[in-house]
């Protein structure tokens, strides 16, 4: 078995252009099945529910929606410290149950309001999410991803994904471990992360040709949903 869980993250009005350009790339390979991880309100300036021409863009897309925290607060300056550590991010850890719950419940609203949907994943921003309040996230949804696998509350899956930027140092060395990993992994499962920052620091051709790579190598793009429940391919098990 060789799933690629391909998530195309921060997906906002505040990065239309970014987004546009990576949604070209997967139509070009004719990818249909991948995540689209949506920010209801970028650092609390780029609402979606109003935005007609990013909502269409959206609703054009063939991948699947999964909720990406409410406003995707940004890390403090001189986070390098903050970044390596597992357990800790600006907006869902260190906060408490009912801080928690009022996020999730202003981000579905935002996603009922813009494409009518109800999604069955969240993703946290930076993949960090406190895990004293795992079981509130059951309440909403089916599945979770943070930064060391998937999480369906029954079963997990361990995989680390695989990323291109890291802001303006660490891009191009990110970029370069990230490639390295796609020429060794042979089976199980992928998760391949694309950020419109790829753009921004100029790792996107990089993660381009892995994807490439990946895909002619047997890779199947699929949505975190494929697991959900009992479905469960046999050479997991
Ligand atoms: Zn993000």
């Amino acid at each position: 078995m060789q799933r690629l869980f391909l998530t195309v993250h921060d997906v906002t009005p505040k990065f239309m252009e970014e987004c546009r350009q990576i949604f070209e790339e997967l139509a070009k390979r004719n990818i249909k099945a991948f995540n689209i991880l949506v920010t209801p309100n970028w650092h609390g300036k780029a609402p979606i529910e109003r935005n007609t021409e990013f909502i269409n863009l959206v609703k054009k897309q063939p991948g699947t929606i999964v909720l990406h925290g409410y406003e995707h607060k940004p890390r403090k300056k001189n986070a390098f410290y903050e970044a390596l550590d597992l357990n800790k991010g600006p907006e869902f850890s260190g906060i408490e149950a009912a801080a928690i719950d009022r996020k999730l419940k202003l981000g579905l609203a935002s996603l009922k309001k813009a494409f009518n949907i109800e999604p069955r994943g969240f993703v946290p921003p930076y993949w960090v999410y406190s895990k004293r309040h795992k079981k509130l996230l059951e309440k909403y949804f089916k599945y979770y991803a943070d930064k060391r696998g998937i999480d369906y509350f029954e079963k997990k899956f361990p995989a680390v994904p695989i990323i291109y930027s890291g802001g303006k140092y660490f891009s191009t060395l990110l970029a370069y471990t990230s490639h390295l990993r796609t020429t060794f992994k042979k089976e199980g499962i992928i998760r391949f992360a694309l950020h419109p920052d790829d753009i921004t620091y100029g790792t996107f051709a990089r993660a381009l040709k892995d994807l490439d790579f990946l895909l002619k190598n047997g890779w199947q793009p699929s949505v975190y949903e494929e697991l959900i429940g009992d479905f469960v391919p046999e050479q997991l098990l």
